[in-house]
């Protein structure tokens, strides 16, 4: 018994962090419940590794387990939900008291926190990472976001900082806390990634039907974006979408692209999350509210006959509009990652993971789908102040970001003159002027609620509740 570490479910993400970790001098034991996907494993082992004989691929349980060192560590790479659950009953029997679970999937931190109790009364060590950055990443190195029992730590250390993102030599991943801490920095991670799509896109539409550039001209604009200062992942990949050719007939591919998005629920989860801990994360909610309806396309199909928009256009200056768009699109980004690092400052609060802000800014930097530039002044708000409930309350990230107001106003102005949908622009500058509003307009909703429910309300003059027979005056 040799291997350093076993892996279940040698799909996607299995094989290629399989791939990854041997790479890196450690041995693999891999096993799947169908024999190709093993095989096909091994054949990619011979293909791409000095050494293939790293690896070893199973579809019995019994000789995958045998292969394993102790203590055993073995990385789950299955479906969120049931596999989960079937996989570690599987395991149940063959594992020892010491051996360290890992699921790598997508779940949902209330069933890890489910399972961490059960497996740590079997004295199991469970740990629930996230892992991000797809296919290639989880190849080439990952972001993992690794958090539960504190003791499977130093274990796995040296094989999770191998094979992770590395960014300026500082490796994506760190223990980010206990419980279910890691899954749930997960799923924040996707309700930005969420945000960030939704912001980018509306960006496309504004050029693309506002303005009329052609592709082309999207696409010098977003490399010249992507080299900036909030460069990342998800604007180099749109730079690459408007290039793609249609494989199947003539022209580019994105204009022939259905436009009805899905979700598979961890945006969702987020913005339930936030709702639960009454944290504001607006950009995030947008999002996800803006891919149910645009799957509701035959709706919008009847209704585009139906309803009237502006009758003349707002003519506008090209080159002036671009600018105002690029600093509205950086300054709601930045917005959107705040919002979620701010419920996961509430939900360190809430669910005492004992997280640190700075590290979850600094592991998202490399390997994930929502890397960027921008993590980078995000991190050093955590550097300054780790307990800081919001970046805008930062001196500096405050004036930073006010600096992207005045083209933030421009681009939704604008918008809102040409009739085209911008939901998350317009929530990133109703969260910004909301946020910096001392007084909002909440003493009228007070006095509605005392008027129709004598729920009470505060004064600003004296202290204690107050209630008032409003109808009768
Ligand atoms: P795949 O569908 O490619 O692979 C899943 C593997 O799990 C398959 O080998 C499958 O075997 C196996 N499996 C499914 N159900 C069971 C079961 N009940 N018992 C044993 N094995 C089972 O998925 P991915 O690799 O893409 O995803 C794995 C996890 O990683 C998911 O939670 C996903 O959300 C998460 N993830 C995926 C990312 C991606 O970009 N793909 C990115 C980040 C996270 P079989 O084929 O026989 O069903």
């Amino acid at each position: 018994a040799s291997a350093d570490i076993g892996l279940i479910g040698l799909g996607v993400m299995g094989a290629n962090l399989g791939l990854n970790i041997a790479e890196h001098g450690f041995t693999v034991s891999g096993y799947d419940r169908d024999p190709d996907k093993g095989t096909r494993f091994a054949h990619a082992a011979q293909e791409q590794l000095p050494e293939p004989e790293r690896i070893k691929a199973y579809s019995d349980i019994a000789p995958f387990i045998a292969a394993l060192r102790r203590p055993r560590a073995i990385l789950m790479l299955v479906p969120a939900g049931a596999a989960v659950d079937a996989v570690i009953e599987t395991l149940s029997p063959h594992l020892d008291q010491g051996d360290i679970l890992i699921d790598g999937g997508n779940s949902h931190f209330q069933d890890t926190d489910r399972r961490l109790q059960a497996l740590t009364e079997q004295n199991i060590h469970f740990v629930g990472m996230g892992v991000s950055g797809g296919e290639a990443g989880a190849r080439h190195g990952p972001s993992l976001m690794p958090g539960g029992d504190p003791a499977a730590w130093e274990r796995l250390r040296p094989l999770l900082e191998a094979a992770a993102a590395k960014v300026k030599g500082e490796p994506c991943v760190g223990w980010l806390g206990q419980g279910s801490a890691g899954h749930y920095v997960k799923m924040v991670h996707n309700g930005i990634e969420y945000g960030l799509m939704q912001l980018i896109a509306e960006s496309y539409d504004l050029m693309h039907r506002g303005l009329g550039l052609s592709q082309e001209e999207m696409g010098a604009i977003y490399s010249h974006w992507a080299q900036g200062p909030m460069g990342g992942f998800l604007l180099e990949i749109t730079v690459d979408i408007l290039e793609q050719q249609d494989p199947l007939g003539e022209g580019y591919l994105l204009c022939k692209i259905l436009d009805s998005a899905h979700q598979k629920g961890t945006g969702q989860w987020t913005s339930q999350e936030s709702l639960a801990l009454q944290v504001p994360t607006p950009l995030i909610n947008t999002a996800v509210t803006q891919r149910v309806l645009s799957a509701a396309k035959a709706q919008r199909q009847q209704a585009s006959q139906q309803l009237g928009g502006p009758i003349e256009l707002a003519p506008i200056e090209q080159e002036t509009f671009i600018t105002h768009l690029s600093h509205a699109l950086q300054g709601a980004m930045q917005l959107t990652y705040l919002q979620g690092m701010h419920l996961l400052q509430a939900a360190n609060q809430h669910y005492d993971y004992r997280l640190c802000l700075e590290l979850v800014a600094s592991i998202w930097r490399g390997g994930c789908i929502i890397r960027s530039q921008l993590l980078e002044d995000l991190r050093a708000v955590y550097q300054r102040t780790p307990e800081l409930i919001n970046p805008l309350l930062d001196k500096d990230y405050g004036a930073a970001l006010t600096h992207t107001q005045e083209g933030l106003r421009a681009v939704v102005q604008a918008a809102a003159c040409w009739g085209l949908p911008v939901p998350g622009l317009m929530a990133a500058l109703g969260y910004y002027d909301s946020y910096r509003s001392s007084w909002l307009p909440a003493n009228l909703l007070q006095a509605q609620r005392d008027y129709f429910g004598a729920h009470t309300f505060q004064r600003t003059d004296r202290e204690g509740s107050f209630h008032v027979e409003w109808d009768k005056k």
